[in-house]
């Protein structure tokens, strides 16, 4: 069978866009500072605060909200239509990697809440690309991500576009700026395949 492996934040749902206001609130009336937020990082935050401070947000706040974290509408719709024609869904994240990080134990009722179907959940996987094997298609917003796999295998790699990568082209990567454009892409080497 065919297999899709699927990157979780800031891929199929808006993870920094709706921690960003979270740790500004937190910063600002928590801490009773005015830290710069880092929007650059997954789960935005400060730079300056202390390990016990980060801790303390990780724990109160990233794991209890993030089964809260907007779905993207179009992941739902086209990742269901993936399954549809057959491919077998394979979610790969690094959640659970650091040791405060306890967001991979919801990751199949985040995924069941939302109507995500799915085969098989791989977490605290930080090279991502070594859990490729046999994948026909890995989708991820991040460039390190995307870059491992197309250097170091066959899998075809899709970038969801963010903020961050607006500006990134890689010749061997396809870039989406949504979950239409990804189904298209797959859908036409599918149509491909079954008709040579
Ligand atoms: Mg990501």
């Amino acid at each position: 069978m065919s297999k899709i492996a699927i990157d979780i934040d800031n891929t199929i749902c808006n993870t920094s866009e709706f921690f960003g206001p979270i740790a500004e609130n937190y910063d600002r009336n928590i801490l009773h500072k005015n830290n710069v937020i880092n929007y650059d990082k997954v789960v935005p935050r400060s730079d300056d605060w202390t390990k016990e401070e980060l801790s303390y947000f990780i724990e109160n706040y990233f794991n209890k909200e993030s089964i809260n974290i907007p779905i993207k509408e179009d992941a739902v719709t086209y990742i269901n239509k993936l399954k549809e024609l057959g491919y077998e869904i394979v979610f790969i994240t690094n959640r659970g990697i650091k040791e405060d990080d306890h967001t991979d134990l919801i990751v199949s009722e985040y995924l069941e809440k939302n109507n995500i179907p799915y085969d098989n959940i791989i977490t605290k996987s930080n090279d991502k690309y070594k859990y490729l094997c046999g994948c026909d298609y890995f989708i991820d917003d991040a460039i390190h991500n995307c870059e491992d796999a197309v250097n170091n295998t066959n899998t075809k790699v899709i970038m969801m576009e963010t903020n961050k990568t607006k500006d990134y082209n890689n010749d061997k990567i396809f870039k989406a700026s949504n979950w239409e454009d990804i189904y298209d892409y797959i859908r036409r080497s599918w149509f491909k395949w079954q008709y040579i």
